[in-house]
């Protein structure tokens, strides 16, 4: 067969697998191949990362919207200078991923604007590239599709969508209350997913607020004692990023902001004892 034949059926290969990618450079990389600019093994590694790169940039883009991680917020542009209280290295530890092996959970506590929806975006964005199937919603957001299944008869199967990403992310943990049945339904998502899968809360209220949030104490403690348990959490009490360039125009009240009004105590990964959380007395 004379080479242009050879290259038409290559050609023709890579429109049957499909390689579209690797189709739109073949001809070129062969051509510095006959120049001898570059070797034979060369020319087969640049056709074959041309096809694996674009593969990967659809499947993070597809990926990336079936998780709806709609926003592109990185580490890379979290300005860290801008919050002292948030431990850098806690979050880079947390970028590793391994708590998503380790089905742990991470709540990100501060108030508005400290950037707590962006860590958990961007951690979500670096769960995706490495190949984890993410879900993002707000809890308010979850709670309402969990009710409409369970109204049309899809609990279970809705329960387990959601449950068989291997990590959660739900944003915006207090608010808005939560009503009994919705709590409820969040608790039967919480209890399936316990130890089965990673979630990540952000939330500008302290724990010991959940019993309001979700209108029951022990509904409450009985979450709480599933989402503490080895669980990451990281309090960012400063001020808020978006209103940073008023600064000057802001009361006093706001300028400080800063803190949640129960303030957290950081808990290290570790194995606690397993008990009932007492909501009266527990310590954050
Ligand atoms: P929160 O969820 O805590 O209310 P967000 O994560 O939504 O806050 O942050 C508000 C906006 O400010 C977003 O556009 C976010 O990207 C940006 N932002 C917040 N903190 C930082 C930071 N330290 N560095 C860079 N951008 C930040
Ligand atoms: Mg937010």
């Amino acid at each position: 067969m004379s080479a242009p034949q050879t290259l038409e059926r290559i050609k023709q290969h890579l429109v049957k697998l499909k390689f579209v990618s690797a189709l739109e450079v073949v001809e070129q990389v062969i051509q510095r191949l006959e120049k001898n600019e570059i070797s034979a093994m060369e020319a087969l590694d640049q056709i074959l990362d041309q096809e694996h790169g674009f593969r990967e940039t659809r499947r993070v883009r597809t990926q990336l919207r079936t998780s709806r991680l709609l926003q592109h917020k990185t580490l890379d542009t979290f300005d860290f200078t801008f919050q002292p209280s948030l431990d850098r290295q806690r979050v880079m530890s947390l970028a590793e991923l391994s708590f998503i092996a380790r089905h742990q959970s991470v709540h990100l506590l501060g108030p508005p604007g400290v950037g707590k929806t962006h860590l958990a975006t961007a951690l979500g964005i670096l769960a995706v590239k490495a190949g984890h199937a993410v879900y993002f919603t707000t809890l308010s957001d979850l709670i309402s599709s969990l009710t409409k299944a369970e109204r049309e008869g899809n609990l279970t199967s809705r329960l387990r969508y959601i449950n068989r990403a291997p990590l959660l992310i739900i944003d915006e943990v207090g608010y808005l209350p939560i009503e009994k049945n919705g709590a409820n339904l969040f608790f039967q998502l919480v209890n399936g997913r316990y130890e089965k899968g990673a979630t990540i809360f952000t939330s500008n209220r302290g724990f010991k607020e959940w019993g309001q949030i979700f209108g029951d104490n022990v509904i409450a403690a009985a979450l709480l004692d599933r989402l503490l348990h080895r669980a990451t959490v990281l309090e960012i009490a400063g001020n808020s990023y978006r209103l940073r360039e008023h600064a000057d125009l802001l009361p006093e009240s706001l300028k400080q902001g800063g803190k949640l009004e129960e303030l957290p105590v950081k808990r290290k990964p570790g194995r606690p004892k397993k008990q009932t959380v007492d909501l009266e007395n527990i310590s954050s």
